[in-house]
């Protein structure tokens, strides 16, 4: 292989094996026998031609964030894009490019310095590629839309080593699944976005209120929602570090409107006096930045997550009365969908659940290995708690739980949809370390 591949390739016994094999999530610990970094098309072809040759497992790597672990594996190839991270931005046509391997940051970064940007995620060293390829929720979902709602096409090497284009001219089948079950068809070498005209300042922040609050202020954020679905609105039941651990319910908001704009939309919370009170101006690169840090690798983490039918005044409760018993470091969070999500059909991608008007995930972080089973108990019986308000579909990148049945995370009819593209672009399921889509 060494002669028809220019990137690294790293084996057990090399001096970066352990550094190249670990994944963002520390619970995850894996040992794959090389992990090849491709610097072109051409590398990630070689790659999957001797996976072939060789029967390996692959597992595809973009920023490694996946909780479930997928872009590491024992005893296979792990494809590591990390040698693939260049973002191209053309100003005139308001498109970026962005290579497979590239962090939401240097796309970020990359939009602004030209006064444009594209709705990402929350956390600068998240990979593009994992996050568009599920979807791509963030600050700007209600008012640009989840990251595939500006996607406009994306270059991809199949199993079969093919180098195809798909977008919604070019194998347009293909292009509906990759926005949402993106990681079963290929690897992903470029996405082309569409980029939207955006100053370097927003209003963002959080108002928190005593738990015991949650149904007077939930009035207050219901009718918000439904009269600002532009503005990005996050919810979370959490114990407060600063606040001596009390248990508190979260407003947090990111308002992309004029300041004078967000904060007399922003009054009615404050009007409710809450504890705490961070809203203000601050540049946009920076709010995108800020939890990079808390947010690092080498944590152990877990996520399970749905989509609500219904903010009522009894799933309030049951988070109010969830948030007594919950973790250090955890919290229920519940985002907004509607505005820009909400105008796209559920149809129009792989991606489901965009019609619910919530989306609730417990999210739980910690570091000692000895936490593991009592945290991801909690995160599971919370949810499970929370499953009779929930409607269908689930975000597959909040699903932790490899193995997870395809049709409850897309639903019936789109799975079958889904294993008829994984049957014409992916047979043999090359492509596995995913929620895997079953040929
Ligand atoms: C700290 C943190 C913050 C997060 N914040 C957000 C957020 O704000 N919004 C949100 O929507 N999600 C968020 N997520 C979830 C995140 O979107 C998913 O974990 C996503 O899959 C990560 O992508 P990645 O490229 O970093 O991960 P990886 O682990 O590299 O990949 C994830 C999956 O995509 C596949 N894949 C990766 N690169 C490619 C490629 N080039 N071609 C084909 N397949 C590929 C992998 O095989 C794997 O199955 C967050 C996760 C973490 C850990």
């Amino acid at each position: 292989m060494r002669g028809r591949f220019a990137g690294e390739i790293i084996e057990p016994g090399d001096a970066g094996y352990d550094q190249a094999r670990i994944v963002w999530n520390a619970i995850v610990d894996r040992h794959p026998a090389l992990v090849v970094r491709p610097t072109s098309v051409d590398d990630v072809v070689s790659a999957i031609q001797f996976a072939h040759d060789k029967d390996l497992v692959v597992a595809v790597r973009g920023g490694a964030h996946s909780v479930a672990g997928f872009s590491t594996c024992d005893g296979g190839m792990v494809i590591d894009l990390s040698g693939m991270r260049a973002v191209a931005v053309d100003p005139n046509r308001k498109r970026a490019t962005a290579q497979g391997g590239a962090h939401l940051s240097k796309l970020d970064k990359s939009a602004q310095a030209h006064g444009l940007v594209c709705p990402v995620g929350v956390v600068g060293h998240t990979g593009v590629a994992g996050l568009t390829l599920g979807g791509g929720m963030g600050r700007l979902q209600r008012k640009l839309g989840l990251t595939i709602d500006n996607l406009e096409s994306v270059n991809l090497v199949t199993a079969a080593g093919e180098r195809l284009r798909a977008s919604e001219e070019e194998n347009s089948d293909l292009f509906w699944g990759l926005r949402g079950a993106g990681a079963n068809f290929g690897v992903a070498t470029s996405f082309e976005f569409k980029l939207h005209p955006f100053g370097g300042t927003i209003f963002q922040g959080m108002v928190a209120f005593p738990v015991e609050r949650s149904l007077e202020v939930a009035e207050q954020v219901r009718e918000f929602v439904a009269t600002h679905a532009d503005v990005h609105t996050a919810l979370a039941f959490t114990k407060m570090e600063d606040l001596g651990g009390r248990p508190v319910f979260v407003v947090g908001s990111t308002h992309a409107g004029s300041v004078d704009e967000a904060e007399r939309d922003l009054r009615v919370f404050r009007e409710l006096l809450p504890l705490v009170d961070t809203f203000g101006a601050k540049p946009y690169l920076e709010v995108q930045g800020m939890a990079d840090e808390s947010s690092g690798w080498g944590q152990r983490f877990y996520t399970k997550a749905g989509f609500l039918a219904h903010l009522n005044d009894e799933v309030i409760s049951l988070c109010a009365e969830l948030v007594e018993t919950i973790p250090a470091g955890a919290e229920l969070s519940l985002w907004a969908q509607g505005g820009a999500i909400g105008r796209i059909s559920d149809d129009a991608m792989a991606y489901t659940g965009r019609d619910a008007p919530f989306n609730i995930s417990a999210e739980l972080a910690w570091t000692d290995p000895a936490d593991d089973e009592e945290r991801i108990a909690w995160g599971r019986a919370a949810i499970a708690k929370v499953k009779p308000f929930m409607t269908a579909g689930r975000y597959v990148n909040d699903v932790s739980e490899a193995g997870t049945d395809g049709a409850q995370i897309y639903g019936a009819a789109k799975y079958q949809r889904l294993v008829a593209l994984k049957r014409k672009y992916d047979p043999e399921n090359f492509f596995r370390l995913n929620q895997n889509i079953k040929p």
